[in-house]
């Protein structure tokens, strides 16, 4: 993996509704490309203007925090900012991929919006979101966080083929299993379904 690190001038992606499938109102990227590189993934097939390869090469946005802050800032607003969900992952990549392991900056991420009074949804196919479980705790207690994992089907030989570098369905339900446990409103996504293998009655029913 090659991490290549840039600095953003904006990190919020606004937006005057709230998004009623994944369930946010203003979203984030903190990295771009995704090592978890699934062989569905729209970023792989897309590249989003990403120089190099989507599923090797990550972008860090080093000064994200700082920026962010600003952005949460009411004094340094132009126009105010709706106190609502915000999705960390927004298309182009997973929040908890590796490289978080090093840079952190989905945590300090969340710590900032704990401080501000945001609410949060985070969507990942990583487990290292269990590392985060004491600030989420503090931030679904003060406002509201909902934990929701990302399936393309529950089928673990499936998965072996289509998505090898994240951890496996099971240990997705686990997660699911052990986020309920500590209190957190949880969601399921099936995506990508995969024509003619993930989409038969037998697959969606699992
Ligand atoms: S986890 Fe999501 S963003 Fe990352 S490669 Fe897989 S589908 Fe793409």
């Amino acid at each position: 993996m090659y991490a290549k690190e840039v600095e953003a001038k904006s990190i919020l992606r606004k937006h005057k509704k709230i998004d009623s499938w994944f369930v946010y109102h203003n979203s984030m990227n903190l990295y771009r490309g995704c090592t978890h590189n699934c062989s569905y993934c729209d970023g792989r097939a897309e590249n989003y203007y990403m120089e190099g390869d989507f599923g090797k090469d990550i972008v860090v946005k080093t000064n994200a925090i700082e920026v962010l802050r600003k952005e949460l800032t009411p004094t340094k607003r132009k126009l105010p900012l709706k106190r609502s969900f915000m999705l960390s992952g927004g298309g182009v990549g997973d929040s908890y991929e590796p490289v978080e392991k090093k840079y952190e900056l989905t945590r300090k991420t969340i710590e900032l919006l704990y401080e501000f009074n945001f609410l949060l949804h985070i969507l990942t196919k990583s487990t290292l979101i269990k590392r985060d479980l004491d600030i989420l705790k503090k931030i679904n207690k003060q406002s509201r966080a909902i934990i929701s994992f990302n399936f393309s089907s529950v089928d673990e030989n499936v998965s072996k083929i289509f998505e090898p570098n994240v951890p496996s369905p099971d240990k997705r339900l686990d997660m699911i299993s052990y986020f309920k446990d500590n209190g957190f409103v949880c969601g399921m996504f099936l995506m990508s379904v995969i024509p003619l293998i993930t989409d038969t009655p037998e697959m969606i029913d699992s």
